[in-house]
């Protein structure tokens, strides 16, 4: 039997174009390498009956791709905890403070709001689907984000707080990212505010039951389609069709969709060689690096303190925490990530080692409660086989200007999806969705 398409990932991005093409009724099959659908995305329930989301978790307003979604498949959303105070801890002083950016001198602070209006207005100049074509391409995708913060936030606390939020929005040191995909990625969501802030901003609301759950019902729409455990080693292209192969499968079809990491692209045999750009760029997109830690409490204690569970720090290894209690609050649940250069260093660490330090965090933070969890756990995503870091892969200077063109060109019968391929929320669920809509439509013209 020779498919319409096969779909390579039933992560977001794979699941969506799965669903678009099933229903303009075209024969695919979806291959899966991993033993579940979701991808980066993965709930996890536990004894004691509450679940983690180890990977993606938050959605917020403009991600409206998603928000249909998760309407659709019959889930809801609620808002993220976020009455109370947060809490700052530099030096050796705990602070806690109302709003996003923790108190600061007015120097800094001036350079602080200076440095984020100006990304927010350079990303404002961006094309996004064409990021290149801008007259400063070559100068900004000459440097990083951490040069150009040297040079245009001259306040090294404004840069030290920077600095952890840039972490958190690209799980990367500023000094592994080009300045021009900083601002690809700051008008893909919107900007700076939008993607730091809980209220209004990217983390404002969470799934209940956890962010895998529209995930869960595509795949059960796709189960006659879909195969788990398949993963992609060989991929033939002849002149009319594209044969997938693997341990104990082959399949052939017209068309393909590869909806998996760029990193991810590299491990599987292509015949005849997909094209040099291509082969390159893919080259030269490392996944960021996170680890979620997670300490589990019978109620979420730090709300009677008047803290929202929020947390900023530039201690230890986590350096912002969230509350990430279920919405009933019938846990109280403390999520810290550990980010970029913290994360890589955090990887050597013995599991015990990894517990009692952040859990040292948590209690400096949060008081001595926070030190005796019912659950803790820490998630690398670095360690996970099919993904190998996270949230999503990085431009490091001189790729969007020299090779981006390739990104999303389609390879003779080979088209491209995955949240790395998006224009509008790259890096994101939504932005995942909008890949595999769009790589859909490209078959469904072709
Ligand atoms: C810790 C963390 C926090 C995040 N937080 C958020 C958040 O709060 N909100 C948000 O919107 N986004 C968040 N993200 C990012 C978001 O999860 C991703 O952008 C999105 O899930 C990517 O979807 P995708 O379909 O493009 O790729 P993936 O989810 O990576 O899916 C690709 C699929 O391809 C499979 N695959 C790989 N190789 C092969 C092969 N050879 N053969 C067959 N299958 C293969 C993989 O197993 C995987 O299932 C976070 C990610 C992480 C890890």
């Amino acid at each position: 039997m020779i498919y319409d398409t096969i779909i390579i990932g039933a992560g977001y991005a794979g699941l969506t174009a799965a669903k678009i093409l099933k229903s303009a009724e075209k024969k695919i099959k979806i291959l899966e390498a991993r033993d579940r659908v979701g991808g980066r995305v993965h709930t996890q329930s536990y004894e004691g009956g509450f679940y983690l989301d180890l990977g993606g978790a938050w959605v917020g307003p403009g991600q409206d791709r998603f928000y249909k979604l998760i309407k659709e498949t019959g889930n809801t959303t609620f808002k993220t905890f976020n009455e109370g105070k947060s809490v700052m801890w530099f030096g050796d002083k705990v602070k806690t403070y109302k709003g996003l950016i923790p108190p600061l001198s007015v120097g800094p602070l001036i350079s602080l709001d200076f440095g984020i209006k100006k990304i927010n207005k350079l990303s404002r100049e961006i094309d996004l689907a064409n990021p290149w074509n801008h007259p400063n391409a070559a100068e900004w995708d000459s440097m990083t984000l951490n040069s150009w913060l040297l040079k245009n936030m001259p306040f090294q606390r404004a840069r030290d707080l920077f600095k952890i939020a840039a972490e958190a929005i690209w799980a990367a040191d500023p000094n592994e990212i080009s300045f021009l995909h900083a601002l690809f990625y700051t008008k893909s969501g919107e900007n700076l505010d939008v993607l730091m802030n809980v209220d209004k901003g990217a983390q404002e609301e969470r799934i209940v039951g956890g962010a895998q759950m529209p995930a869960l019902k595509l795949a059960a729409e796709l189960s006659n389609e879909l195969e788990l455990g398949r993963v992609a080693k060989k991929i033939t292209q002849n002149e009319d069709t594209v044969i997938v192969t693997g341990e104990g499968f082959s399949y052939e079809c017209k068309t393909l969709i590869i909806a998996i990491p760029p990193n991810q692209v590299g491990k599987i045999q292509f015949e005849p060689m997909l094209p040099a750009n291509k082969t390159q760029l893919y080259q030269r997109m490392p996944m960021g690096t996170v680890t979620k830690t997670y300490a589990v409490y019978p109620k979420p204690f730090w709300r009677e303190k008047g803290l929202n569970g929020l947390a900023a720090t530039n201690n230890g290894f986590t350096t912002v925490t969230f509350d990430n209690s279920p919405k009933d609050g019938s846990k109280g649940i403390l999520m810290g990530f550990v980010l970029a250069n913290q994360a890589k260093t955090f990887a050597n660490l013995s599991p015990e080692e990894r517990k009692s330090s952040i859990l040292g965090s948590f209690t400096k933070m949060f008081g001595e409660e926070a030190g005796k969890p019912e659950f803790y756990l820490d998630h690398s995503w670095a360690e996970e086989e099919f993904t190998g870091g996270c949230y999503a892969a990085l431009m490091p200077p001189g790729v969007w200007t020299s090779l981006g063109h390739a990104l999303r060109e389609v390879s003779g019968r080979i088209h491209w999806a995955g949240t790395e391929t998006a224009t509008h929320w790259m890096g994101y669920i939504d932005g995942a969705i909008q890949s595999g809509e769009r790589a859909a439509e490209e078959i469904l013209k072709r």
